[in-house]
């Protein structure tokens, strides 16, 4: 008696939030993919794949029988299904092959659908799609690995990129002792005159390393240099890349992450030797898009688990979804997940905008994406664990999926720029690229509304006396500015009066479900 069904056999992709942006964007072409995707993302199959790759972790292999180092990580087949299906529906690259307008921002949509199946396959598959941009530097290494990256095959393996029909790509900066600082970074390139380089030295945090290609940080002659490092050579032979252990993470346990060391690895040369750092930027701010995809996502997941328990569930002589109490919780939480979910969607807009060439949504993206990392990425966790106290003790049970959710919950805080160097980051762009800054509030006070010029002028107050130490509170106002101006030309007035009355006017607890008086609870959670 009492115990709530299983969510599943639902669209996941029905979240009228994702679906007006979807069509503002630019990509309402997508949209029956989009449902397609959302549909096999609510099966009892597609969550038992979660589970699965979850419960059965990737295993390092290092040597044969024979001895041989072979350096390989196996899988359960609950991962290779669930990046079949990612790659199959183009989540890893499919908008570099297209020159469709919304491309990315379809890109951007159902990878927020499929990312609430399961996290940890997501980390391969944005960093393929985050590859290109920076390959891109080199026009004829892109030329070469483009078409197979872009591939709708799933191949997994170590072979000879010529034999494969389908090639992942991984990214390798992060040293023991500099990961923010990559500067700091020793291992070392020798140019062999050939074009090739050998690299040595090691990589303390390399994320799915059984991908095909790395983009990776190492000093030559001239500095700082990113160079394409393939695991297997073009004759067949493994490089000399040696997987030293998996490391032992408190979530994303699906994936696996390496400790590595190169031993005269061979790579190649990505954009001008010195300006390392420029290039693979252009990677690293695709898989922030991704992290804020990857939190909003979760946050949407963990609402509507929330959501669906609370209905099915009675205490007190009447359902939670009842008690005035918990729909204050339930929308806020609502709240919190509409707001990222129309930011990351403007994100992708602008990203598919710039990639396009519009330097003005270029300029928007440099400001709004590292204030959206931070924010978007450090609200997660937070959300997570409120979601999970609405199922009560249930939720503290592996099997409700929850644990997974709260373990997953700060790491896009961490990876791609932690969150001091994603604030940081934010007042580096303002102070050199002062348009960055008017970009931004000329995207913000597209909503023509007291309560945006209000909250400009405290932002603006910030921005003008801004030292490192006030990062992170600026990147917090923009970022909220933003999320409340959007509110207002896009969501109903009962989830954009709830948002700026709570979060821009203080008319809010500091945990969720404290909102104020006069919020319509009924008409945010009718959304649900
Ligand atoms: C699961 C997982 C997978 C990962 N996969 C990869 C991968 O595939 N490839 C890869 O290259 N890396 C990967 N990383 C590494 C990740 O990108 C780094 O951990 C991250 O960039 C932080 O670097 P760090 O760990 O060296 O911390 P540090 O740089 O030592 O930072 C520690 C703390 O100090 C803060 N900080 C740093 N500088 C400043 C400053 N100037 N002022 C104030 N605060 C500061 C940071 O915000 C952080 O909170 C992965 C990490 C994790 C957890």
């Amino acid at each position: 008696m009492n115990q709530v069904p299983p969510l599943s056999g639902h669209d996941v992709a029905a979240d009228p939030a994702l679906a007006a942006a979807l069509v503002r964007e630019g990509a309402d072409w997508a949209e029956g993919e989009l449902r397609q995707l959302g549909t096999l993302a609510g099966t009892a199959k597609a969550q038992e794949w979660g589970r699965l790759a979850n419960e059965n972790e990737p295993v390092l292999k290092t040597h044969d029988r024979y001895g041989h180092r072979i350096d390989e990580v196996e899988f359960h087949p609950a991962w290779h299904e669930l990046m079949t299906v990612a790659v199959e529906h183009g989540l890893h690259a499919a908008p570099w092959t297209m020159a469709r307008p919304g491309a990315h921002v379809a890109r951007a949509a159902k990878f927020y659908v499929w990312s609430q199946v399961e996290a940890g396959h997501g980390c391969p598959i944005s960093m393929t799609y985050a590859s290109v941009a920076a390959l891109r530097h080199a026009p004829a290494l892109a030329a070469e690995w483009e078409p197979a990256l872009a591939s709708r095959t799933y191949d997994p393996g170590l072979r000879p990129m010529a034999d494969k029909r389908g090639v992942l790509a991984g990214m390798a900066m992060t040293e023991k002792q500099g990961g923010s600082d990559v500067r700091a970074n020793t291992t070392t390139a020798e140019p062999l005159g050939d074009g090739t380089y050998v690299l040595n030295g090691h990589k303390w945090f390399n994320s799915a390393p059984m991908c095909d290609v790395f983009l990776v940080l190492a000093q030559a002659p001239g500095g700082l240099s990113c160079f394409l490092l393939p695991r297997v050579l073009p004759d067949g032979a493994r490089n000399a890349v040696r997987l030293m252990r998996l490391k032992d993470k408190l979530g994303n346990r699906s994936n696996a992450s390496a400790e590595v060391e190169y031993d005269d690895a061979v790579a190649w040369l990505v954009g001008e030797e010195g300006r390392g750092i420029r290039t693979i930027i252009e990677m690293v701010n695709m898989t922030r898009l991704d992290c804020v995809i990857g939190s909003a996502a979760g946050m949407r997941l963990g609402l509507t688990q929330a959501v669906h328990h609370t209905r099915h569930r009675r205490a007190f002589g009447r359902l939670l979804a009842d008690q005035p109490l918990m729909r204050n919780v339930l929308a806020d939480l609502a709240l919190e997940s509409e707001a990222a979910t129309v930011l990351m969607m403007r994100l992708a807009g602008a990203t598919d905008r710039a990639v396009a060439g519009q330097a003005q949504e270029g300029l928007f993206r440099r400001v709004a994406l590292a204030a959206g990392k931070y924010w978007v990425c450090k609200r997660a966790a937070g959300h997570a664990a409120e979601a999970l106290e609405c199922l009560g003790g249930n939720g503290y049970v592996e099997e409700s999926g929850l644990p997974r959710l709260f373990r997953e919950s700060p790491l896009n805080g961490i990876w791609e720029g932690s969150g001091n160097v994603a604030a940081l980051d934010l007042v580096r762009a303002l102070t050199r690229e002062p348009e960055t800054a008017e970009a931004f509030f000329t995207e913000v006070e597209l909503a023509t509304d007291p309560r945006i010029s209000e909250s400009v002028g405290r932002v603006r107050k910030t921005l003008a006396h801004a030292t490192e130490a006030d990062a992170r509170r600026l990147a917090e106002e923009m970022a909220l500015v933003l999320q409340a101006s959007l509110l207002i030309r896009f969501a109903p007035a009962s989830v954009a009066d709830a948002f700026c009355a709570s979060r821009l006017g203080g008319g809010s607890g500091r945990a969720y479900g404290a909102l104020g008086p006069g919020r319509d609870l009924d008409a945010i959670l009718a959304r649900i």
